[in-house]
């Protein structure tokens, strides 16, 4: 098979903040694998947490093995690519590509191919990007007015306790609010803030400080339930429970058939689940509501961001804060338009 990829940046609708970050625009790796006939299936590695040419080169890596190959032993071919090119985000794009291709080659989704019996509706959170009060205040009544049921806002961040109070001022009663930290506290800082916000009323704090022992710690002082997301892909910590939940991201877990496995261990080790997107493309998101429908998530999904793009087609809305998996064989139809 052929491998092909061309570089996309893909521009934000306004600046993304995060304890770690200020993200204006997303860099990706465009993946077609080709196979002998001309049937091509898709994929992508973003560049958020990477640089570009890390991918490139994890990517270039996995060049001569796909020459060898004709696409139909998937399993093994991404594990010669992970040992070849070894980045998850790289073997990600790989993954997702073959799962495309094995999809359009039997006429067939990737929910189907992986056994469900129904195309997947994803329930999913809004993503409030604002860091200031006011805009974080109106894209939470947005949420509210198109019908989701959860939010999540990023803290660790100055003003965390008037952003947030905006948020449930706007969102009212009955959303979910959801904390993402990004690891930027430490252990005491985490459960003093946590305490402090407990009455605004929060569904759970995704990684309040950095490193699965520092998060058991804080999990084990506040009555917030806590996740892992970062720490979750530190060995082994998928398999012991340390707090309430994981996110799993397929670009974080080295693609489709990597992230099923991790959730039926971290399942097994007692963990309430949820999927989120690394400011994925619409193949990213696609491969993730098609993962879904074998990772059962417990919770809602944060796979709601394609809207916090600018410039691109409007691929995979949410609608009342649900999201539906595209129609057609593989990953969908219409999904690449997004990349040119
Ligand atoms: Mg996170």
């Amino acid at each position: 098979m052929r491998l092909d990829t061309s570089f996309v940046e893909a521009r934000l609708r306004a600046p993304f903040f995060t304890a770690r970050q200020r993200v204006d625009a997303v860099r990706l790796l465009y993946v077609r694998v080709v196979d002998a006939a001309g049937r091509a299936g898709h994929g992508e590695a973003v560049a958020l947490d990477v640089e570009l040419h890390v991918l490139r080169d994890a990517l270039e890596a996995c060049r001569p093995v796909l020459a060898e190959s004709d696409g139909t032993d998937r399993e093994q071919l991404i594990g010669a690519c992970a040992q070849a090119g070894p980045h998850p985000a790289a073997a990600s794009a790989i993954d997702m590509a073959l799962w495309d291709l094995a999809g359009r080659r039997a006429g067939e989704p990737v929910w189907r191919l992986l056994g469900a019996a129904d195309a997947p509706v994803v329930e999913v959170n809004a993503t409030i990007a604002a860091a200031d009060p006011g805009r974080a205040s109106s894209e939470a009544a947005a949420a509210r007015e198109t019908g989701f049921r959860c939010v999540k806002v990023k803290v660790g961040l100055p003003g965390d306790a008037d952003r947030v109070a905006a948020v449930r001022a706007a969102a009212g009663p009955e959303m979910a609010i959801r904390l993402d930290a990004n690891g930027a506290w430490s252990v005491g800082e985490a459960v003093s803030t946590l305490h402090s916000l407990e009455p605004l009323g929060v569904e759970l704090c995704e990684e309040p400080t950095s490193g699965s022992d520092g998060i058991a710690r804080v999990s084990a002082g506040t009555s917030i339930p806590v996740a892992l997301d970062e720490s979750a892909s530190e060995p082994g910590v998928v398999d012991r429970r340390v707090c309430d939940a994981v996110c799993l991201k397929i670009a974080r877990w080295g693609g489709i058939s990597a992230l099923v496995e991790a959730a039926s261990r971290a399942r097994a080790a007692g963990y309430r689940l949820y999927l989120a997107s690394m400011l994925d493309g619409p193949l990213g998101i696609a491969a993730a509501l098609h993962a879904a429908t074998a990772a059962r998530p417990d919770l809602p999904c944060g796979l709601a961001t394609l809207s916090l793009f600018t410039g691109r087609p409007e691929v995979l809305p949410a609608r009342q804060g649900r999201i539906r998996v595209p129609d057609g064989p593989g990953l969908g139809l219409g999904l690449s338009d997004w990349y040119e």
